[in-house]
């Protein structure tokens, strides 16, 4: 499985969307703990990729608070995984990149290891680093519908670990 999509009728949907990606997220990681998992998140102002990242981030087992990181970049979140068998900790960071000045700010800002630690990145404005970005895993497009509350989701696999994601995640679905 390498795309799908799926409308959300309103928030509660999104969410919900958002809870089952974190739960094959989660699953993947505690299956191979040393992975890191690129995301991007695209999509115009308002689509809903800071809503989406928040639920997912909240979903994978992080209690607290997820700020928009408009201002600092980047927030990160320690999360522990937690199975019968194994106990596993790993980061995400969730970027906005929208207020970068130029595209290679994020290298300057000492971002680049975040990209190699066990666990997952949340890209918003990934186009703001004009391709300099480590390749996604999968790239996750937001657009707004005719209702005030709906939005299309989609999910595309560019890597074979990304493949692998949305295979786990796609079939309840269809
Ligand atoms: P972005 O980060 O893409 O600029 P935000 O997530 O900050 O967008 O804002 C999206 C807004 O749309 C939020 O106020 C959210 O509550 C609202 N919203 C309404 N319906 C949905 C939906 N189906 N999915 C996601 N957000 C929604
Ligand atoms: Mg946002």
């Amino acid at each position: 499985m390498d795309s799908f999509s799926q409308h959300c009728r309103q928030e509660a949907d999104t969410a919900a969307l958002a809870q089952r990606f974190s739960e094959i997220l989660g699953q993947f990681l505690i299956a191979k703990p040393s992975s890191h998992i690129n995301i991007s998140l695209e999509g115009d102002l308002g689509a809903g990729k800071t809503t989406f990242a928040r639920y997912l981030i909240q979903g994978i087992g992080y209690v607290g608070r997820v700020k928009s990181p408009t201002y600092t970049l980047c927030e990160l979140y320690p999360l522990i995984l937690v199975s019968r068998h194994k106990k596993v900790v790993v980061t995400a960071h969730h970027f906005d990149l929208y207020r970068m000045r130029s595209p290679l700010e994020w290298q300057e800002a000492g971002f680049s290891e975040y990209f190699d630690l066990p666990g997952f990145c949340l890209i918003e404005w990934p186009e703001k680093a004009d391709g300099t970005l480590p390749p996604f895993d999968v790239q996750i497009q937001l657009s707004a519908g005719m209702d005030d509350e709906a939005r299309d989701l989609t999910f595309t696999a560019r890597t074979d670990q990304g493949i692998q994601i949305l295979t786990m995640f796609a079939p309840t679905t269809l």
